[in-house]
C-alpha cells in the first residue's frame, strides 16, 4: 500500500532526515585509519541520543535475516555491498567504507547512506563512489510528478551499466514514512515509463549500489546479514530519502 504524505508530514520527515545527515557528518569526521566500525556506531548512537531520536536499524529483523540487527549503522567495508555489522576490525588505509544509517524522530523515519575512502584513495574506488553518487542524483532528478518508478530505476541503471559496474538484483530503494520500509520498492534498474506513477507526497529512499567488477553476483555471510560481491570487487552505496513534490524532488536527508 502506498501512503502519500501531506506537506506537514514531509516537514516532520525532513527533521528526522536532518538527524541522519548530522550523524553521517559526525561519523565521517570520526572515521580514520585504526578506527573501528563499532566506534562509528557509537558516534551515531550519540547523535541519536542528543536529538531524542531512536534507531530503525537496531533489532530490525526482516524475513531474510536469521537474527535481529545488532547496530544502529550498517558498516560495509570494501567488498561488502550492504548490511555489514559494525565490529572491532580497525579500518585500514585505503578502505572503502559505506555507512547506512536511519533515525526515527517523532515517529518519522529518515534513511541515508554514504560511501567514502579512508586514507589513500585508489582512483578506481574514487570513480566508483562518484559514479554511484551521480546515479543517485540522476534517480532523484527523475523523481518528478508524472514520471514512474521505472524512470528512476532506468536513470540509475543506465549510469551503472554504462561504466561496466555490477548491480546486485533484488536490492534497492523503498518507500519511507512511519516505518523504514514501505511500498513501493525502487529498483536500481528498470524500464522507463513502467511502474507506479509518481505523485506529490510520495516519499522514497533512492539507493544505488554498484560493484566495481561487472559481476552482479553476491553472497550472504553466515551472520545472515553481510552482503558481499561474489567476485570480491569493491562496492559503493549511496542513498537519500526524498519527497516527490509539485516543485520537484526535495531531499530530506541533507544537513
Ligand atoms: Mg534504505
Amino acid at each position: 500500500m502506498i501512503v502519500r504524505k501531506n506537506p506537514s508530514e514531509i516537514d516532520a520527515l525532513r527533521e528526522a532526515g536532518r538527524v541522519v545527515a548530522l550523524a553521517h557528518d559526525a561519523m565521517r569526521a570520526a572515521a580514520g585509519v585504526g578506527v573501528t566500525t563499532r566506534e562509528l556506531d557509537e558516534v551515531a548512537r550519540d547523535v541519536l541520543r542528543e536529538h531524542g531520536a531512536t534507531s530503525p536499524f537496531l533489532n530490525y529483523q526482516p524475513t531474510f535475516a536469521s537474527s535481529p540487527f545488532p547496530g544502529v549503522i550498517c558498516a560495509s567495508v570494501n567488498d561488502v555491498i550492504v548490511h555489514g555489522i559494525p565490529d572491532d576490525t580497525p579500518i585500514t588505509d585505503g578502505d572503502l567504507v559505506s555507512i547506512d544509517f536511519g533515525a526515527i524522530l517523532d515517529g518519522w523515519v529518515g534513511d541515508a547512506a554514504r560511501s567514502f575512502i579512508v586514507g589513500t584513495e585508489d582512483p578506481a574506488d574514487r570513480a566508483l563512489i562518484d559514479r554511484t553518487a551521480e546515479a543517485l542524483q540522476a534517480g532523484i532528478d527523475a523523481a518528478v510528478p508524472g514520471n514512474r518508478i521505472g524512470d528512476i530505476a532506468h536513470a540509475i541503471g543506465t549510469i551503472g551499466r554504462g561504466h561496466g559496474y555490477g548491480i546486485p538484483a533484488g536490492w534497492g530503494g523503498h518507500g519511507v514514512g512511519r516505518s523504514m520500509h514501505e511500498d513501493p520498492s525502487v529498483p536500481n534498474e528498470g524500464t522507463p515509463g513502467r511502474g507506479l506513477r509518481l505523485r506529490p507526497g510520495l516519499v522514497i529512499a533512492i539507493e544505488p549500489m554498484f560493484h566495481a567488477g561487472g559481476d552482479d553476483g553476491y553472497t550472504i555471510d553466515d551472520d545472515g546479514w553481510t552482503v558481499r560481491t561474489t567476485d570480491g570487487s569493491r562496492a559503493a552505496h549511496v542513498e537519500d530519502t526524498i519527497a516527490v513534490t509539485a516543485d520537484g524532488p526535495r531531499i530530506l536527508t541533507l544537513p
